[in-house]
């Protein structure tokens, strides 16, 4: 048996659409899941579910926002009815508002928290009574390097992502006794719409993160997906709680 197979396992990628999100969507139904893509753009989630249907993967939309939680109800609900089950969520929504912390306006504060940090908290309990019904289930966070380094021009995507890993711990202790592991990624720099935005905020910021990577790149999306694929397959079974970098050695040298 292939420790890593997903045949048959059932998955919701939260921003699925596109960056990150798609690169682990892909990675997913490569493995064999059925994958539902979950984000708010709805041209953009068809055609990339259209895509994956193309390469002869189980996929499929819904329209959700991660922030608020009768959208993620509905967004297991529409994995059911589509696929029968749900045994995968990757909770990788996620935005960033960028500015010091002295100019941030409450309202900026809040959407980033909304969206990072209770998005998947709401994801995580509209998934729990399906992954506990079928006696087991794998939580994937997407975190940030930003959950262990401070920044300077992103205090509430900072905290977002420190909460993150948190919010990882507690619903591995939680839920371990119900066989739902809870495990986090820690992207480094990744090249997608969010990093060429943070890019257009300080421009330089490419340069930096690439001369301080001793891969001597930036990551892609589909460098993401290996670690998905692990910690959403059995292979990954008595890892729970973990919070794992996936960035080329940024985080590992002073
Ligand atoms: P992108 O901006 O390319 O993608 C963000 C995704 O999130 C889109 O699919 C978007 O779809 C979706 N999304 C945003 N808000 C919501 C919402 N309220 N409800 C549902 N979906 C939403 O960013 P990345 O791919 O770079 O980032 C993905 C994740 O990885 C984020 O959590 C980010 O913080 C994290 N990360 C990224 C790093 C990087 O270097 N790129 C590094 C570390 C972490 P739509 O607009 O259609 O809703």
């Amino acid at each position: 048996m292939n420790p890593f197979d997903l045949t048959g396992r059932v998955a919701i990628v939260t921003g699925g659409n596109r960056g990150i999100g798609l690169g682990i969507a892909e990675g997913l139904a490569q493995a064999g899941a059925k994958v539902m893509i979950a984000a708010r753009d709805p041209v953009l989630s068809e055609t990339v579910a259209a895509q994956l249907r193309a390469r002869k993967a189980d996929a499929a939309f819904c329209i959700t926002d991660v922030s608020a939680a009768d959208s993620c109800a509905a967004m297991v609900e529409s994995t059911l009815r589509a696929f029968g089950r749900l045994d995968i969520l990757v909770n990788n929504a996620g935005m960033i508002i960028g500015g010091a912390p002295e100019t941030t306006a409450l309202a900026d504060w809040e959407q980033v928290l909304s969206i990072n940090l209770t998005g998947s908290f709401l994801c995580a309990q509209a998934a729990f009574p399906a992954m506990q019904r079928q006696g087991g289930g794998k939580i994937i966070n997407i975190g940030s390097l930003a959950s262990i380094f401070g920044t300077a021009r992103g205090a509430a995507y900072a905290a977002s992502k420190g909460g993150v890993v948190q919010l990882t711990k507690s619903l591995a202790v939680s839920w371990g006794p119900e066989n739902i592991q809870a495990n986090a990624i820690l992207p480094g720099y990744i090249e997608s719409e969010l990093t060429r935005r943070a890019e257009a905020d300080k421009p330089g910021s490419f340069a930096a993160k690439l001369g301080r990577t001793p891969a001597g790149r930036i990551g892609t999306p589909q460098d993401i997906a290996g670690a998905a694929i692990f910690l959403a397959s059995a292979a990954s079974d008595f890892i729970t709680g973990a919070a794992i970098p996936v960035d080329g050695g940024y985080g590992v040298q002073i």
